[in-house]
């Protein structure tokens, strides 16, 4: 019984993000890159982030996205305005 302990560790799939540079590297959250092929940073610096539901893939996240491009646009011109 005792030894079922050892699975207690559980295995996700996702990328690890090298914080220094942003490079992003998929794999499971027990292998830690050693360093960052981009920015020669340690493994230390790589944080994980668990694959979220595959429903991001879904056509719904684009429909979000061009409406944020509307608003950053209107948001820019406003910005603007108030500076001067
Ligand atoms: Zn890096």
């Amino acid at each position: 019984m005792s030894l079922s302990k050892v699975r207690d560790v559980e295995v996700l799939e996702g990328e690890w993000e090298c914080m220094d540079c942003g490079y992003i590297e998929e794999g499971a959250s027990n292998r830690r890159p050693k360093r960052c092929p981009e920015c020669n940073a340690p493994g230390s610096v790589f944080e994980f982030f668990e694959y979220e539901d595959e429903d991001w893939s879904d056509d719904g996240e684009l429909e979000e996205f061009e409406d944020f491009d509307d608003d950053l646009d209107d948001d820019y011109d406003y910005d603007d305005d108030d500076d001067d």
